[in-house]
């Protein structure tokens, strides 16, 4: 039996309802919180300890979309300009993610894996694409998973961009990978049917991925209407608007993420909602992309499930969050709406969409996975349980993470990860990208 107590801590609990304990101490046991308990009853428990005084611990943060493979795009230079989303698709992702070989997808997802672990995020749910390395892909970024120590689920694009025979190839690697999960039965690693987006996938792959999905029971993980384009494509090629299509494909439903919903109407939030499909919010990318703002006022109002997620942005949840803050501020015209919507994406709806796949992962409770984070935060003014939100957007974000635990195996403690080397890392890292950029600069971009 393996014990660990965080002793002498601020405990959040960020369950329903929310607690926040000061002077509290966490035992673990087996990878599972055993209690949480007052410092003084604390003292006579023998275990190991780590102090977490002048610290705040509260539940490792989830992030519900991801792209662990973007992490390579970072300061890459000679991208021919995009003067709309499609352009920078074609421009950039398209051509990114066509070069990428197994290798790639390996340490890019252990360098986004690493920044996760130093900001705390602790499960990620990631939607990938290696067209030109289909194949054993998702088994790559397990095996970084599995390393780092992190939670994942993983699913892989199936798109017709790159033609029928790569969409094959698509639906081949998410089969293969529902069935490992289905046998390995971990709740590290799970799976989810990934497709890339409407407007890039034909009639007939949307209905073989759903038959296909059907057999695993598995959810899909989808862009949807991230940009104005997917829903004019829609309308255009298939006379339907793209909730409407997704939903008569059997492709929504409790176990499927739909990623931006930027562009809905009243009807698709509606239907979105009947079927108890989540959404996940990545405020930064839609800026970055110019695409718009998703309505999370609207959406909440018509009883959808929202997450947040950061679409490979950051690692780092409460950046997003702040920033989820200020866009509907900016979007409403309005300096007094969204809080509570989008600090409860955070602190509540991500953890509801992780337990559609996951179990017990979210909240600091007896018998859940140990996924807790100690966070340095000494508050200047007085912290209670009702304005922890408060805390959280304008004190906890801007204060570093000391230690990252998950399943009880500490991964990062006085903010040194543990688990693997990681200048080490980086630099395998660097060594894979400089070779990723050098194939992406001599056939593509404007070199081209
Ligand atoms: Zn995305």
């Amino acid at each position: 039996m393996k014990r660990l107590l965080i002793k002498n801590g601020t405990i959040v609990t960020l369950g329903d309802p929310n607690r926040v304990l000061t002077r509290h101490a966490v035992l673990i046991e087996d990878g599972r919180v055993k209690a949480i308990l007052p410092q003084e009853s604390a003292q006579k428990v023998k275990a190991q300890t780590i102090d977490a005084g002048g610290k705040v611990v509260l539940p490792g943060f989830i992030n519900c979309h991801m792209h662990f493979y973007s992490t390579f795009a970072r300061g890459l230079s000679g991208v021919a300009p995009a003067a709309s989303f499609p352009d920078k698709l074609r421009n950039l992702w398209w051509r990114l993610d066509r070069l990428l070989s197994p290798e790639m997808c390996y340490y890019s997802a252990l360098a986004a894996g690493l920044e996760a672990i130093r900001h705390g995020t602790t499960t990620i749910i990631d939607h990938h694409s290696s067209p030109g390395a289909v194949r054993g892909s998702l088994g790559r970024i397990a095996d970084a998973v599995r390393q780092l120590g992190l939670r994942a689920c993983l699913c892989y694009e199936v798109s017709d961009r790159n033609g029928p025979g790569i969409a094959r190839e698509g639906i081949r690697e998410n089969l293969r990978f529902l069935e490992e999960c289905r046998q390995a039965d971990d709740n590290r690693l799970m799976a989810l049917f990934g497709s890339h987006a409407s407007f890039t996938l034909e009639e007939g792959t949307l209905r073989r991925c759903a038959q296909y999905a059907r057999k695993y029971e598995a959810g899909f993980h989808i862009h949807c209407a991230e940009g104005k384009s997917d829903q004019s494509a829609s309308l255009l090629r298939f006379g339907k608007r793209v909730v409407p299509r997704l939903a008569e494909h059997g492709i929504l439903g409790p176990r499927t993420i739909c990623a931006h919903a930027v562009h809905l109407q009243n009807r698709e939030w509606d239907l979105l909602a009947k079927t108890g499909t989540a959404v996940v919010h990545n405020p930064q990318s839609n800026s970055n992309n110019g695409v718009g703002v998703m309505d999370l006022l609207k959406a909440s109002q018509r009883g959808v499930l929202v997450g947040l997620g950061t679409d490979a942005m950051t690692l780092n949840m409460l950046e997003e969050l702040r920033s989820a803050i200020w866009t509907q501020r900016l979007f409403h015209r309005n300096p007094d709406v969204a809080f509570s919507e989008a600090t409860g994406l955070l602190m509540k709806n991500n953890r509801e969409i992780c337990n559609r796949y996951f179990q017990r992962v979210g909240q600091l409770k007896e018998g859940w996975e140990a996924d807790l984070i100690c966070i340095d935060y000494f508050p200047p003014t007085p912290m209670d349980k009702e304005n922890f939100p408060g805390h959280m957007v304008s004190g906890l974000s801007q204060a570093p993470v000391d230690t990252t635990i998950v399943g009880g195996k500490v991964l990062m403690k006085k903010k040194k990860v543990l688990v693997l080397d990681e200048e080490k890392t980086d630099r395998d890292a660097q060594r894979s990208s400089s070779k990723l950029w050098r194939r992406f600069k001599s056939r593509s971009g404007l070199n081209r």
